[in-house]
């Protein structure tokens, strides 16, 4: 975008973080209704491990127990490798996380006219993104209701879900980056009410960014 000075300004990206269930998803899916471009890092991460030279980094450093028959990388294998190993799980970070920045920076660089782009990020503060993005909205819920939420949603054990929590930041980490905070504790209107109102916010600071 370019600001009536004439200056070439990159689009503000906004990062959506919270905890498992928290409604991060929801509020991505209501600022992709808006027609912002959003781009799920999850998915981002599955695709990324199709790519060869992934497969390959990460083949060298856990061998064949990560691979299925055909060569691809098995989740599954992947996930059970790695989810009670801290040491594990850092090694696939360092091996994941520049590339899935690599795959935002060129998702970014391929849409400069965009005014707003929203990443949904799940590790923001565990893999250092906070700091390399102009916004964070911190989505909130109680324990208890994310937990039912994702039972729901699909039928996320209670043992899976204490293990993926035990894995996450806290509460007080994300509060400590966030420009903005919703807490989605209540229904799905109110949630959409608290949106909005980022939305027009966000709007505004862009808007004093072009002026
Ligand atoms: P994950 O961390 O697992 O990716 P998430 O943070 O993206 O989850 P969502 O998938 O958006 O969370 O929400 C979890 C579940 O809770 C979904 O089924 C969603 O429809 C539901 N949900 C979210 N917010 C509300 C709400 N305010 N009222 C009722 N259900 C909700």
């Amino acid at each position: 975008m370019v600001s009536r000075a004439g200056l070439v300004l990159k689009p503000y990206l906004l990062a959506v973080t919270g905890g498992i269930g928290s409604g991060k998803s929801t509020v991505s899916h209501y600022f992709a209704e808006r027609q912002l471009p959003v781009l799920d890092l999850d998915q981002v991460g599955h695709l990324l491990l199709t790519e060869e030279d992934v497969k390959l980094a990460l083949y060298l450093q856990f061998g064949a127990d990560i691979c299925a028959n055909d060569g691809a990388i098995d989740r599954g294998k992947l996930a059970a490798r790695c989810f009670l190993d801290s040491a594990a799980m850092a090694t696939l970070n360092g091996v994941m996380h520049p590339k899935i920045w690599q795959y935002v920076l060129q998702w970014m660089d391929a849409q400069p006219n965009e005014k707003i782009l929203v990443i949904e990020a799940s590790v923001l503060i565990e893999a250092g993104f906070a700091s390399r993005v102009d916004g964070v909205l911190v989505v909130m819920a109680d324990r208890a209701i994310r937990q039912q939420r994702v039972a729901l949603r699909d039928c996320c054990s209670e043992e899976r879900f204490h293990q993926i929590t035990a894995m996450q930041c806290s509460d007080a980490s994300r509060r400590a980056v966030a420009d903005w905070v919703i807490e989605n504790n209540h229904d799905l209107l109110s949630l959409r009410t608290k949106i909005e109102a980022v939305y027009n916010e966000l709007l505004n600071r862009v808007r004093g960014a072009l002026t």
